[in-house]
C-alpha cells in the first residue's frame, strides 16, 4: 500500500471523510481511488488538467470553510503527487 492511498487521487480528501463513500464508474461501481466530489460515472466533474488547478479549486473550498492560511497549504500540498496528476 501507498502513502497517498487513503486519500482521493484527485483532489487528496481523506476518502473516510468523503460523504458519497466514493466516486462512480460508469457501471455505478464505487472507485476506490477517487472521491464522489471529483468523479461521477466514470468522469471527473471537472476539467483541470494540471494538479496547480486543482490546488487553487481545494484552497478556496478550505479558505470558504474558514480554515486558516498555513493549514490550506498544509492540506494542499500533496495534490501534486497523487495518482491523476502525474
Ligand atoms: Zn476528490
Amino acid at each position: 500500500m501507498g502513502k497517498f492511498d487513503r486519500f482521493c487521487q484527485s483532489c487528496g480528501m481523506p476518502m473516510d471523510q468523503d460523504k458519497g463513500h466514493g466516486g462512480t464508474e460508469k457501471d455505478g461501481t464505487k472507485s476506490t481511488v477517487y472521491c464522489s466530489l471529483c468523479y461521477q460515472e466514470g468522469a471527473f466533474r471537472d476539467n483541470f488538467t494540471k494538479s496547480k488547478q486543482m490546488v487553487k479549486f481545494v484552497r478556496q473550498i478550505l479558505k470558504n470553510q474558514g480554515m486558516g492560511y498555513f493549514k490550506r497549504w498544509f492540506f494542499t500540498s500533496h495534490i501534486s503527487h497523487l495518482a491523476r496528476w502525474q
